[in-house]
């Protein structure tokens, strides 16, 4: 079986920048897996990954067009300290996450300023902007369950977890 659209596949990965330096890996953790074909992993990548079988090895590296894309200034925006709850715990660099008022996905931003009335926060992600290097090993590959084509997303052994959060409340 090959990697085409509409399969499952699970690989591990190693993820550094173009300069070597470590920045992800499913080491130590379950492989990661994702439905391929609906743009569920960043566009290089998932191109990369078409046609390959179980047990390829590979390396790519991808550009930020191909990857995480480019910072974008309309993401960086200050707003009033006061919006925090605890404003004392604020530190630069720290990272927090609100689910996306219209998707409900989870949204990464960080801290990248604090004055003293005001804190400025970067909503782009934090890979942006950055030349990756991807290490993979492809470990399975496998047909997509309705339920998985239903959803858009992969499942592991205990379903579905995207939208467990959903189901709870
Ligand atoms: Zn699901």
């Amino acid at each position: 079986m090959q990697v085409s659209k509409n399969k499952v596949v699970l690989m591990d990965y190693r993820l550094t920048d173009s300069e070597g330096r470590f920045i992800d890996s499913s080491e130590g953790d379950q492989p990661l897996a994702y439905l391929h074909g609906l743009g569920n992993i960043v566009a290089g990548l998932e191109k990369a990954m078409e046609g390959k079988r179980v047990g390829d090895e590979f390396q790519i590296a991808l550009t930020p067009e191909e990857g995480y894309g480019h910072p974008s200034p309309e993401l960086i925006r200050t707003v009033p300290m006061e919006m925090f709850e605890e404003p004392d715990d604020l530190e630069v660099g720290t990272h927090f996450s609100i689910p996306d008022e219209e998707t409900g996905e989870e949204q990464f931003i960080l801290i990248s300023a604090i004055g003293p009335e005001s804190v400025t926060i970067d909503g782009n992600h934090p890979l942006a902007g950055i030349d990756l290097v991807f290490d993979i090993s492809v470990v399975e590959i496998r047909d997509a369950t309705e339920e998985e084509l239903e959803h858009g997303h992969a499942h592991d052994a205990g379903g579905c977890h995207h939208e467990q959060s959903d189901e709870e409340g």
